[in-house]
């Protein structure tokens, strides 16, 4: 006894167990999962591994998501093989990843994913820690992660207890090590341990707090949810590459504006968008309008089946951020558009820095932005020639973005409405309508509309 206490106090940072070394073992009998709903290319992964003599289970979200009757975006596979072991087993798949290594089985276009039973992490103090398999940083933050272990390890160090549900495809049993079951059914969201030090060893799981909660629509349980506000800072701290890939989840899976106000009740906004963060404090109607605005339609698009684009999403989630370093330029001597022109540049440079959004992004973004100050100068050949630019559709639907959300551009959306439906010699009108007030953004001479009103030709956020 008074061992145990010296050993606690010994090494404080030592993290007490908290899952069942025994799992609650469900039955067929008492749960609705069977193996003929998982892909049977995962099946067939977990029976190969099996017949080789490893242990195999299907993990996490395919779990989940068909306990819930979502279907599973992908199929996660547990085993007690190492990466190398799964790869000989299999003709076509490669080990990847350095943080956290794993095998990726193709067939076809799907991809299951294997990953090795992993053990928690030597914490400081520990004498057993092997640097190459597993590091830390001076905040707890995980570094590496490739120290491997049994099931029930496994088990102990995966995020929330409703990813810790294993489905045994021979027995068609559920082992259930962390009460995942019952938070399943009381649809919560729960970190397995404690959530400070959860959080601490990878800030990225207060996102995926958040994309859960939005996707499954279940409640972040109060423990787990009470810590997030003091430490999303550290999400500043995370590579802007991952964090890419985890904003993409969060924002293209179809519930887009519901995560977007739990970021902002958790404050986990604006480590991730500081800017946007900022011209929501000094603009906050028009900047919370656009930004909402823009991921429902991202949201209704995904619903419908339709594409989007992240550039989009972005020109939209950044651009209240841009007028008050325009003027910032223009203080600075600067005309108007080599003013908006730097501020562009600067803004998405500095929001690079927190999320890495890839140059194939960036360059649309810009495009989107730059379309804002083509559209008012209609004149002459003007109209025709921004009509036939690829990024029009965009740049259009930019527009009424903008416009919904209360900028006044003396109707220049509709008057684009108008001017694509209309016929040649209608368009011809339209542009000596505007007469010489070259550039005019104010005040630009409304078209009669014709019976029944122009309809709108929303798509946004299109930007094809
Ligand atoms: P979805 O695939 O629907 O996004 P998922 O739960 O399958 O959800 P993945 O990112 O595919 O999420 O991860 C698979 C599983 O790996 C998770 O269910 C969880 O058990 C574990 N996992 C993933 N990321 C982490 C993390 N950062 N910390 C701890 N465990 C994690
Ligand atoms: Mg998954």
């Amino acid at each position: 006894m008074l061992k145990k206490l010296f050993q606690s106090l010994r090494s404080p940072l030592r993290r007490a167990k908290h899952v069942r070394s025994t799992p609650e073992i469900l039955s067929a009998q008492q749960h609705p999962l069977r193996r003929g709903q998982f892909s049977r290319y995962a099946v067939s992964v977990v029976e190969r591994l099996q017949s080789a003599g490893y242990q195999a289970y299907l993990v996490g979200g395919c779990v989940r998501d068909l306990l819930i009757d979502i279907d599973p975006k992908d199929f996660d596979v547990a085993t007690s093989a190492t990466p190398e072991q799964v790869r000989a087993e299999f003709r076509n798949a490669r080990v990847i990843g350095r943080r956290f290594k794993l095998v990726h089985v193709h067939f076809g276009r799907e991809i299951i994913e294997v990953a090795t039973f992993r053990a928690n992490h030597p914490q400081e103090g520990d004498d057993d820690e092997d640097s190459n398999l597993s590091s830390r940083n001076e905040s707890g933050r995980i570094l590496r992660d490739n120290v491997y272990g049994s099931l029930e390890d496994d088990a102990q160090r995966r995020d929330f207890t409703i990813n810790a549900l294993y489905f045994d495809v021979t027995g068609e049993r559920i082992l259930d090590y962390a009460r995942g079951m019952h938070d399943i059914r009381n649809q919560q969201i729960r970190l397995i341990g404690d959530p400070e030090q959860r959080y601490q060893e990878d800030p990225v799981r207060m996102l995926r707090a958040v994309r859960f909660a939005a996707k499954l629509d279940f409640e972040i349980e109060p423990h787990s949810a009470a810590p997030i506000r003091r430490l999303a800072p550290m999400l500043r701290e995370i590579p802007s590459a991952r964090l890419f890939d985890e904003v993409l989840k969060l924002f293209l899976a179809g519930y887009a504006e519901y995560v977007y106000e739990l970021l902002i009740e958790l404050e986990l906004f604006e480590p991730l968008f500081p800017a946007s963060a900022a011209a929501l404090k000094r603009n906050p109607e028009y900047t919370d309008k656009l930004i909402r605005l823009a991921l429902a339609s991202t949201d209704s698009r995904i619903h419908k089946g339709k594409t989007v684009t992240p550039a989009f999403l972005f020109a939209a989630l950044l651009w209240p951020a841009l007028p008050a370093r325009v003027l910032l330029m223009q203080d600075r001597g600067m005309p108007p558009i080599p003013a908006m022109q730097e501020a562009a540049h600067q803004l998405i440079a500095e929001q690079c820095q927190r999320i890495a959004i890839p140059k194939r992004f960036t360059i649309p973004i810009r495009e989107i932005w730059d379309m804002q100050e083509r559209l008012p100068r209609r004149q002459g050949k003007r109209a025709d020639l921004l009509l036939e630019n690829p990024r029009f559709r965009a740049g259009y639907d930019f527009l009424l973005l903008r416009e919904d959300a209360g900028e006044d551009l003396g109707g220049l959306g509709d008057w684009w409405t108008d001017y694509q439906d209309a016929t040649d010699s209608e368009r011809r009108s339209m542009i000596r309508d505007l007469g010489s007030k070259e550039d005019a953004v104010n005040g630009a001479p409304r078209k009669r509309r014709r019976s029944g009103g122009a309809k709108r030709k929303r798509s946004t956020p299109s930007g094809e």
